[in-house]
């Protein structure tokens, strides 16, 4: 007998699923793949309620709409895991200075510091319309569930402000807010670090119910592990899951504090140690690699003075795929070191700058992405029962998204069942 549908897509040159194991896709699972050819999914109810090939699902559904997308390719929405959504004004200036090898300019404030002003200066209705449109963006280019962080705010109170903006978004993006309240010590706290520290522990517990995490910046541009440890402390004393941003531009320990904690995701670890590592693998925490801020911060190349700051990072991804750990890939959309909403930038930049594989690149960003966001029970593989959140592609194979580069490729979204972007019909 045939099940009543809303929507059956038929006819995907390939479908791949990227189904995982309760810990995602990990080591040689990565290069392993579930494709189906002639691959068809059926919605209804704003959920997948079955995937299979196009002749099962022919036979087993009873479609309202029936949409054959004549041999393209049909995957999950990316699940981007690290997000620093919420952000007032542009650092172009300061980019262009910095790609030169020249210093800030002397008479403009730059880094988190610039960001956090422009952020103080906008006002909530132009936040939210300013997030709007990057979730615009962001869906446009495949991405159907997101993180948003705070962390730009000058002072806790505007740090409750950005967070309270999350919760108002209303776009067909699922988001997920994450308060970041120790990311880097306010202007307005210069002389005031213990005072700061001590604002943000005390509004861990009033941040329940508002933010799904409580994330550090971990690293000697940020806050010491003494001073995350507090935070962290405070998140799991108050039942909310940790995120870190660990060992970005030095190893200090944050990595095996962040395991240490049980944070649900480790990101960045460019610097992390094999032991780091393992401990992060044997938490079962997430480790999320950014390679956007590689590429635009230009560490792959040598600047004037012929050095190279990272000259490791294929190494480094290969260490973590090799610990047995679960690897996802993300945008850290923000300002200053990574501003693109892309994650299929993100997969094409991965695959160069880290050396990795189509199959991999696309686990680490769909399913393993859900894992370090915590919602993969819902997101991130079209699996029956999962939210109908589905993109169909301009071009035939999973390998081709990652080796174009610079073009939308995208050409339907599926959000939650409902078509949210289409450029024409199939
Ligand atoms: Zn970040």
């Amino acid at each position: 007998m045939s099940t009543p549908v809303d929507t059956l897509l038929i006819h995907a040159g390939e479908l791949l699923t990227a189904r995982g194991g309760s810990h995602g896709v990990r080591a040689a699972g990565l290069e392993d793949p579930e494709l189906i050819s002639d691959g068809a999914v059926a919605l209804r109810g704003g959920r997948i309620a079955a995937v299979g090939d196009t002749t099962t699902l022919l036979a087993d559904c009873a479609p309202a709409e029936t949409v054959d997308v004549e041999g393209r390719l049909v995957t999950p929405g990316f699940v981007d895991s690290h997000v620093h959504l919420l952000h007032g004004g542009s650092r172009h200036a300061e980019y262009d200075r910095r790609i030169r090898g020249l210093p800030p300019s002397a008479d403009q404030p730059a880094g988190i510091a610039a960001t956090m002003a422009h952020t103080a200066a906008t006002s909530d209705a132009d936040l939210l319309a300013r997030a709007r449109g990057d979730l615009d963006v962001m869906l446009a280019h495949g991405t159907t569930t997101t993180e948003a962080k705070t962390g730009y705010g000058d002072g806790i109170a505007e740090e409750l402000r950005l967070l309270a903006l999350s919760s108002a978004l209303d776009h067909p993006v699922t988001v997920v807010p994450t308060f970041l309240g120790a990311h880097a010590l306010p202007p307005s706290h210069a002389e005031d670090r213990e005072g700061f520290l001590d604002a943000v522990v005390a509004a861990v517990p009033e941040v329940v119910g508002q933010a799904a995490f409580v994330d550090v910046f971990c690293d000697p541009l940020g806050f010491t592990p003494a001073e995350c440890e507090r935070v962290l402390a405070a998140a799991q004393q108050a039942g909310l899951a940790r995120k870190v941003h660990a060992d970005q531009t030095a190893d200090v320990g944050a990595t095996s504090l962040a395991a240490r904690y049980g944070a649900t995701s480790i990101d960045h670890v460019d610097f992390a140690d094999e032991d780091a590592i393992a401990a992060l693998a044997q938490a079962g925490s997430v480790a999320v690699l950014l390679p956007g801020v590689a590429h635009h911060l230009g560490e792959l190349t040598p600047d004037r003075s012929g050095t190279v700051a990272k000259p490791h990072l294929p190494a480094q991804a290969e260490r973590l795929i090799d610990s047995g750990a679960t690897v996802a890939l993300s945008t850290d959309f923000n300002p200053g070191t990574s501003p693109t909403p892309s994650m299929q930038a993100v997969l094409e930049l991965a695959v160069r700058l880290l050396r990795l594989s189509a199959p991999a690149a696309w686990h680490m960003a769909t399913i393993n992405g859900a894992h370090a966001l915590g919602v993969a029970d819902t997101r991130g593989s079209l699996e029956p029962g999962k939210a109908a959140d589905v993109v169909v592609w301009d071009v035939a194979s999973h390998q081709q998204v990652t080796h174009r580069f610079g073009t939308n490729l995208v050409h339907t979204v599926y959000a939650d069942g409902a078509p949210v972007v289409g450029r024409r019909d199939p």
